[in-house]
């Protein structure tokens, strides 16, 4: 299996590389393999969890290098920083698309609600233009229901 196919839905390590060099940033292994792990493999991360994982993976890279990474990531668009209510922490989302998330109070764990399983119904006058709306429902997931 080569690398381009091993998660087909996400951005190859070329595309990523010229994404850091159009931001003017040197596309280091360090910086590669951490924006493949955000973009690709992880969901609903912390920059410590993501720090954790690079320590794994490459000893010397910085906390520094680790927070403007996805800082990059999320200035073009392809990481959204979100500050939840759960958490005083910033959670990095790789799907931008507009959703909604779940957090199981039991594990911990957040998952996507698209936004079309929730409908909003506003009794707000013209003065308010909503321009996005974050909800965090909390509660149990039961594994056998998806
Ligand atoms: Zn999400």
């Amino acid at each position: 299996m080569n690398e381009a196919n091993k998660y087909p839905s996400c951005l190859t390590t070329k595309e990523i590389e010229n994404i850091l060099k159009a931001s003017g940033v040197q596309s280091t292994a360090q910086r590669l393999a951490v924006s493949r792990y955000v973009l690709c493999e992880a969901s609903h991360c912390t920059v410590e969890e993501v720090k954790d994982w690079a320590d794994q993976n490459f000893p010397k890279i910085s906390l520094a290098t680790v927070y403007n990474t996805l800082n990059i990531l999320v200035e073009v668009g392809l990481l959204k920083a979100l500050k939840l209510s759960h958490s005083d922490k910033v959670i990095y989302d790789n799907n931008v698309d507009n959703h909604y998330h779940f957090l199981d109070e039991q594990t911990g764990e957040l998952s996507d609600i698209s936004s079309d399983k929730i409908d909003f119904k506003t009794s707000l006058n013209e003065s308010f233009k909503i321009n996005s709306i974050d909800v965090l429902i909390k509660g149990t997931k039961s594994i056998n229901k998806v």
